[in-house]
């Protein structure tokens, strides 16, 4: 994967070049090398900090051109405030407070990667460099012209000045199969539906072929020999034909049970028949963000290596209205054997998953199972745009999720499930219908899924607030977001790798 910023690595005490780029605490002192690479301009750096009112928050920069007694044309100085409060996703937002500050074009920098105390550790400086990238990520790619101010990526030639640059360059490349992982996650959920539908979907998923993921795709015939008439329902309004496909990445013992995630990637939802409202439909050429999410992972996991077995599966469909498409109060069967009465055919992620879920627990025997999918609005009515909302019938996998989720800084928050929600599901015809009604609806979407997971430890995240149209951060300024990316690298990094 390329994209334009260059990243070596040198020691602190080697001389900057281009643009210096240094830390320093709420007290503004900063590290001994930085110091060094200061000299005289320190003075100057507490002149300017006074007349900017710049405390060293952490975060905050500020921003000196053509500085005195520096050979750098520009100094940067980002706060890191108390270095005892930093977790590591503060890291990762250096690097984005870093990129923001600067124009597409822009040639060459030094970025000092220190705190007051000494050299940062290798994982804090490679993050630096991970969130230039994420920041910088921009898709323009059916853009032919370029307004002043639109100039196209950032590109930089990144010498990160560290404490061990051979640690730092091996962090750094698990760190950068992350970051591509995020992005690829990121172009899936911002192309146009018209370009990626299901097929050309599971297409890009099979480029993973090349560093080493077995790839596995069902088309319909497959589907409906398996009896996947849950998810083929949704599907079969609309001429671009269903799939679904399977990741393998074997990155430990063979025979030793699989970690499972699933994805919602409904290309396109009209709504179906039970159609939305023509206002911001064209945002829901992200539904199929949980399955952007899947790919970015099994990216990254293969990417860096990852010394765990792997279950990545993607249900891809369009849910188009039409003279075929499935009806309210329809009776599909699903692989599992249940039924579903379909009450409104919009709730059609839950279909999706429902035997993608049931085929990864019958065919891999994960340890778990992870969904992801921007599964309803009411999750965003809910938990807004700062947490996806979580389900669980694991309390272990919930705190695993939710302590990933703070030091990924991709957050979680448990919602309830329990039988007086799971009953708002049973249906008059049907073993179940696919809505509960309006009251709770993140939570009776959830107890419909769950009637698929066999028992399997399983998670649920409703990413629907989280997964695309965020406000723009330190280090996304992107339409979608590529969440989930690192929050389940991190909760495999943490628990599933052997060490
Ligand atoms: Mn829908
Ligand atoms: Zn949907």
């Amino acid at each position: 994967m390329s994209d334009a910023i260059k990243v070596g690595f040198v020691p602190l005490a080697s001389a900057a070049r281009g643009i210096l780029i240094v830390f320093c605490d709420d007290a503004l002192k900063v590290g001994p090398a930085t110091a060094k690479a200061l000299g005289g301009a320190a003075e100057l750096v507490k002149r300017a900090a006074a007349a900017a009112s710049f405390k060293g928050k952490t975060g905050a920069a500020l921003d000196i051109l053509a500085p005195e007694g520096l050979k750098a044309e520009r100094l940067i100085v980002i706060g890191t405030g108390k270095a005892s409060s930093l977790k590591g996703n503060d890291f990762l937002k250096f690097g984005g407070v870093a990129a923001g500050k600067l124009k597409a074009g822009t040639a060459a920098m030094t970025i000092m990667a220190e705190l007051t105390a000494g050299a940062m550790t290798s994982e804090q400086a490679v993050a630096i460099a991970s969130g230039l990238r994420l920041r910088a990520y921009k898709f323009d790619r059916y853009k032919t012209k370029k307004k002043d101010g639109e100039e196209g990526a950032l590109r930089a030639d990144v010498s990160l000045a560290v404490g061990d640059a051979a640690a730092a360059k091996r962090a750094f490349v698990s760190a950068g199969a992350v970051v591509d992982g995020v992005i690829i996650a990121r172009d899936l959920v911002n192309e146009p539906p018209n370009v990626l539908f299901p097929e050309e979907f599971a297409r890009r998923a099979g480029l993973l072929r090349k560093l080493g993921v077995k790839i596995e795709v069902l088309d319909v015939k497959a589907m409906q020999k398996l009896g996947m008439g849950a998810l083929l329902g949704v599907g079969q309004g609309s001429a671009r034909p269903s799939r679904t496909v399977i990741m393998r990445w074997d990155g430990a013992k063979k025979g030793e049970a699989p970690v499972a995630f699933v994805g919602k990637g409904v290309c396109f939802d009209t709504g179906g028949i039970s159609i939305k409202p023509a206002g911001s439909m064209e945002d829901m050429k992200g539904d199929m963000g949980g399955a952007a999410c899947v790919v970015g992972l099994m990216h990254a996991l293969a990417a860096r290596k990852a010394k765990a077995n792997v279950v990545g599966a993607i249900g891809l469909v369009e849910n188009m209205p039409d003279g075929n498409a499935q009806r309210p109060g329809d009776i599909v069967t699903s692989m599992s054997g249940q039924t579903i009465e379909i009450i409104n055919t919009d709730a059609e992620g839950r279909l999706v998953l429902a035997d993608v879920l049931w085929y990864v627990a019958k065919k891999t025997k994960p340890k778990f199972m992870v969904d992801l999918a921007t599964l309803t609005g009411a999750i965003v009515v809910a938990l807004g745009t700062d947490h996806a909302g979580m389900f669980s019938n694991n309390d272990e996998l919930a705190e695993r999720l939710h302590a990933a989720g703070i030091e990924s800084g991709e957050k979680v928050w448990r919602l309830p499930l329990g039988p007086e929600y799971d009953k708002l599901i049973d249906s008059q015809f049907a073993d179940m219908k696919n809505t509960g009604g309006r009251h709770g609806g993140s939570i009776t979407a959830a107890q419909f899924l769950q009637r698929f997971v066999d028992g399997t430890p399983w998670a649920h995240l409703d990413i629907a607030g989280t997964a695309m149209g965020v406000p723009k951060t330190d280090i996304n300024q992107s339409w979608g977001s590529g969440y989930g990316v690192r929050l389940l690298d991190r909760l495999v990094a943490d628990h599933y790798e052997r060490k």
